[in-house]
């Protein structure tokens, strides 16, 4: 089995299954039988390692080429385990356009441990290399931004952290393996909230940490188990079931937002568009380098003459919601919602203006998505 279309379908086997179950069965128990003292076992202890959740980390692991994979309970979890290889005194270049979640847990957490960080644009990597100090240890970003969907180029960055011996980090939660594989363009560590795009359906709350290499995934694996904040049999479950339809639900979400951007982009209503999935728009030569997709989620600003708040409650079947990747569509309205936490100036200075919209396009029928922003766009007008 090559091609990754197939490796989404099938989890690598585990060796154990006696029944022909064509799905890797729900391993509830926390402790694993010793035959005697001291003799080899596969997993004595659920947190320490579980059949079902290792059969999903395997399979991560596969996806993006990486050498070994882990799961935890939520994005954030497995974004503080990726970052709690780290240690006092050490320094670490971030993206300035970083999920808030990352942006907070490095600013009040990290900070507290002793880790320090710079933000910078990761787009210029001349900003990127004027920020490494002697004690710089890696260099963090998302190759594709929210909302702005700015595009970072895995492999430069890649190149200028292996010069000066950093780890390349890279949270790839927007356009997951199936679109780009960052471990195969030079990165040591990818990130996801699978949450998203991997579970697909807006009822996991799942994270991944997936190392290049050996080292780095006996220092993953120590935080792993010794933290603890593992992800369960049951969600292990669905979140591999959700993999399994990844590459059909991203089709049909990025055909769906390129008939949506088509529909806009003439539009009076509409001031500008942020999706580097289509020629013409920002980030679209940079991305086609490296990724085969832009994902599903898209960003425009209205114009002055829409009132950018009843807009979004107008949409019916666009639901209010933060959060993307799964098959229903979401809108939110950045400024009030996922960004609230920014004041006004800081909203600007990060691009974020009043009327920007971000969607995350589900797989419905594109003709009714149109449809619900044509009647949206009808009662909003000033
Ligand atoms: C949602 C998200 C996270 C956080 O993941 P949770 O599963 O919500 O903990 C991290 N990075 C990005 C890019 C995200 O969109």
């Amino acid at each position: 089995m090559t091609n990754f279309n197939t490796r989404l379908v099938h989890q690598p086997a585990q060796g154990d299954n006696g029944t022909g179950a064509v799905t890797v069965p729900i391993y509830k128990a926390t402790t694993f039988e010793y035959p005697a003292v001291g003799a080899p076992i596969k997993d004595d202890y659920s947190r320490s390692g579980n059949p079902t959740r290792r059969a999903l980390e395997d399979q991560l692991a596969d996806l993006e080429g990486g050498c070994q994979g882990f799961c935890f309970s939520s994005g954030m979890a497995a974004i503080h385990a990726a970052l709690a290889i780290f240690k006092q005194g050490d320094h670490i270049i971030v993206g300035d356009q970083i999920y808030g979640g990352t942006f907070r847990l490095l600013h009040q957490f990290f900070a507290r441990w002793g880790l320090s960080i710079t933000a910078v644009d990761t787009r210029d990597l001349a900003a990127v290399e004027g920020a490494i100090r002697p004690n710089t240890k890696a260099i963090y970003f998302e190759p594709v931004t929210n909302p702005l969907l700015q595009v970072t180029s895995v492999s430069d960055v890649a190149r200028l952290a292996h010069q000066h011996q950093l780890l390349t980090i890279v949270d790839n939660t927007f356009l997951s393996p199936y679109l780009l594989r960052p471990l195969t363009l030079g990165a040591d560590i990818v990130i996801h909230s699978a949450t998203k795009y991997l579970s697909g359906h807006s009822d996991v709350s799942a994270g991944a940490v997936i190392v290049k290499g050996p080292a780095l995934a006996q220092r993953v694996y120590f935080i792993q188990n010794a933290l603890g904040a593992v992800l369960s049999p049951e969600d292990s479950n669905e979140l591999a079931r959700g993999v399994k339809t990844l590459s059909l639900r991203l089709d049909r979400q990025i055909a769906n937002v390129k008939e949506l951007v088509n529909y806009l982009r003439p539009r009076p209503d509409i001031a500008q568009i942020y999706y580097p999935g289509v020629k013409g728009l920002a980030g679209y030569e940079a991305l086609q380098k490296e990724a085969t997709g832009a994902g599903g989620v898209f960003s425009f600003e209205l114009s002055t003459g829409v009132d950018p708040v009843r807009f979004v409650n107008q949409l019916q079947l666009f639901k209010l919601a933060v959060s993307l990747g799964a098959v229903e569509s979401l809108v939110e309205l950045p400024s009030k919602m996922s960004h609230a936490e920014l004041s006004p100036a800081e909203q600007l200075a990060a691009g974020i203006k009043p009327g920007l919209i971000r969607m995350a396009v589900g797989i419905e029928d594109y003709r009714d998505q149109i449809a619900d922003i044509k009647q949206a766009l009808a009662k909003s007008r000033k």
